[in-house]
């Protein structure tokens, strides 16, 4: 796709307040408009130049276009469409956008029935879950680093309300995904085995970023613990990734239980912006650096 010169104007104005904003914001939960009100007040005149015929318009227009294109390319159902094209002239929604774009890129990466991970990725930052807030099914379980510490801080929390989390499943290797991958297709048969489990290369669990909590099946959702990640998770920066009626977006049936990891500026994006779906906001980022790649 041609990039339209609009599109770096934009970037550089955002990436500019998105480093002032870093450095100014108080807390990783405050957003960054709110720190840089000038650098905002720019961002919102220059996407208000797309209402106004004359100068900056046709630059405006090619912006409108690319986000067009890129909800177009990313999935997205119109009615959530109108509401991001509206959203987008905001500079709150373009600052949380930038926030998510920086940093590490597997917090983002899309990882679905499309779309598999880099051939032999294997997370090199996996570090051993030992319980402490939370508990551990069985021993051995990993995720990656950052991870880790999120899942102890939210158990933390939760604990503090009087819940406990379980993590009964995390990182799985490609080649232990195999291994689950045949056991379910001879249990259940391929296409239900496909509903609720990912090919090998397919996982999200080999990000090394997801967790899946408690007893990893339908009574999940109804327990403390499944109500109380639901309604808190995100502001660790956890996603359930495939939520209740989403399964011909997201490729599989809902699962209470699977939480991955995506920091807490993506959860709060996806919260705020995407109607709680990470699918859709991943599908949104996936196309948007490819419109800018
Ligand atoms: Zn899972």
């Amino acid at each position: 796709m041609k990039l339209p010169k609009q599109f770096f104007s934009i970037l550089l104005i955002i990436a500019t307040a998105g480093l002032l904003a870093a450095c100014l914001k108080p807390a990783p939960s405050k957003k960054p408009v709110n720190a840089a009100p000038e650098l905002a007040d720019a961002i919102a005149q220059l996407s208000a130049a797309s209402d106004r015929k004359g100068a900056g318009g046709d630059d405006a227009d090619e912006f409108r276009n690319l986000l067009e294109d890129v909800l177009i390319s990313a999935g997205i159902p119109p009615e959530l469409s109108q509401k991001l094209e509206t959203a987008a002239k905001s500079p709150a929604f373009i600052l949380d956008l930038w926030a998510c774009l920086e940093g590490d890129p597997y917090l983002r990466m899309l990882v679905d029935k499309q779309h598999p991970l880099p051939a032999g990725y294997e997370p090199d930052d996996l570090v051993e879950l030992k319980g402490g807030s939370y508990q551990i099914g069985r021993k051995g379980l990993m995720l990656r680093r950052a991870a880790a510490e999120a899942l102890e801080e939210m158990a933390a929390a939760a604990k503090a309300d009087g819940v406990t989390l379980i993590a009964s499943s995390s990182y799985r290797s490609y080649d232990y995904q195999v291994e689950v991958y045949d056991r379910i297709v001879k249990e259940m048969g391929q296409e239900a085995a496909d509903r609720e489990s990912a090919r090998p290369g397919h996982s999200q669990h080999q990000t090394g970023l997801v967790v899946d909590f408690g007893s990893i099946d339908d009574s999940f959702a109804e327990t403390a613990a499944g109500r109380w990640i639901e309604v808190n998770g995100s502001r660790f920066g956890w996603s359930i990734s495939f939520p209740d009626g989403y399964e011909e977006v997201t490729g599989y049936r809902w699962e209470s239980w699977h939480y991955r990891y995506v920091g807490r500026d993506l959860a709060a994006f996806i919260a705020t912006w995407f109607e709680g779906v990470q699918q859709y906001a991943l599908q949104f980022i996936y196309e948007w650096e490819k419109a800018g790649a």
